[in-house]
């Protein structure tokens, strides 16, 4: 496969534009709105990348939507392209529903279950699984998910998925349905999942029927949001877990914070290094072309365009996020020199 253009250099000299610091906050009303649209046109135009059509109702979407929208931590927001368009959250929900799982059980029981390391392997990955002695590495990658999913409360199914459907919607602040057509296309072709999630029984790794805990999670993915919602949802994650737009505590801090760790080291999949790289800030991509970037106390940023990279993650959606790292500042590992010191003799 041709290299695709993400490891370009942006045009803009590291040694004299703007300092971008993390600290502080995002840029005022209309930087923000010139920036996020500079990087709407920018990316607009680019053709790399294929849709997934591994669930098959994923590969009807039109490789031109794209659209990019930022909620601040304070409830700013401003949001460009296709916002108002509706696709299935995908693994975008991953984070999320491990967020809800910590809140539950405790973010130390959730590590002693799930695992809070990198994989190094597609989010698919079996040999994941039969690699690694403690069997499921992190929730971000489908094992996990479904481990994950498979420990939300609820003595059935049904009480489950009202939990996942529940604080996913608080996350967004609005009630989130279900594609059903997403759903059913998914459940005709996710052996490979309900293999994962066998294995994972086998080893003691599942908390709860192997196929009830598959077909919540693929609910879960079927969940219908807009960039808007992901970029609420994100801006929770920004915020210490209360939801800017309704005031709403979804999470407790130190779950936030846990979340965001996990979404660092294994957003991205294999490529979550590269993307830490380069963007600086935890994030997690979906199949269907969602990203969602947490800048901690700034606020949450999504992009929403279907064609995806090899490993799965839009192409879009990650050059956007690149340009718009660097110029809102919101790299976490950016620092400017304090002042000299004084000279200690
Ligand atoms: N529901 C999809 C799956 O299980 C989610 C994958 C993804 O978005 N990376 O394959």
């Amino acid at each position: 496969m041709a290299k695709l253009s993400m490891h370009e250099t942006l045009p803009f000299d590291e040694e004299t534009s703007p300092p971008p610091i993390s600290t502080g906050e995002l840029p005022d009303a209309g930087h923000l709105r010139d920036i996020v649209t500079e990087a709407y046109e920018r990316y607009r135009t680019n053709r790399e990348g294929s849709v997934a059509d591994y669930i098959p109702v994923l590969g009807k979407a039109s490789p031109d939507l794209f659209g990019i929208c930022v909620v601040g931590a304070r409830g700013r927001s401003f949001g460009i392209g296709d916002t108002e368009t509706g696709f299935s959250i995908q693994s975008v929900s991953k984070p999320f529903v491990f967020a809800l799982a910590c809140d539950q059980i405790g973010y130390e029981a959730a590590r002693r279950q799930l695992g809070v390391n990198g994989t190094g392997l597609p989010f698919d990955s079996v040999m994941a699984v039969e690699l690694n002695a403690a069997r499921t590495v992190n929730p971000l990658v489908n094992a996990g998910a479904i481990a994950t999913t498979s420990l939300i409360a609820g003595d059935d199914a049904e009480a489950k998925w009202a939990a996942v459907r529940d604080g996913l919607s608080r996350f967004a602040g609005r009630e989130l349905t279900m594609s059903t057509e997403v759903y059913e296309s998914e459940s005709a072709t996710n052996m490979r999942n309900r293999g994962i999630a066998r294995l994972l029984e086998s080893y003691g790794r599942l908390y709860f029927d192997p196929e009830e805990a598959t077909d919540v999670y693929t609910r879960q993915c079927s969940l219908e949001v807009t960039v808007h919602d992901l970029a609420v949802m994100a801006s929770t994650l920004s915020n210490g877990g209360v939801n800017p737009m309704t005031g709403v505590r979804v999470i407790g801090p130190g779950v936030c914070r846990r979340v965001l760790a996990v979404m660092a080291i294994a957003g991205l999949y294999e490529l979550s290094g590269d993307w830490l790289y380069e963007v600086g800030m935890p994030g997690k991509s979906g199949v269907s072309g969602g990203i969602v970037t947490i800048s901690p106390g700034k606020g949450g940023l999504a992009t929403y365009s279907p064609p995806l990279d090899p490993a799965g993650n839009s192409v879009r959606g990650q050059l956007a996020t690149k340009y718009l790292a660097e110029r809102l500042g919101l790299n976490l590992f950016a620092s400017e020199p304090a002042e000299a010191p004084p000279d200690p003799r």
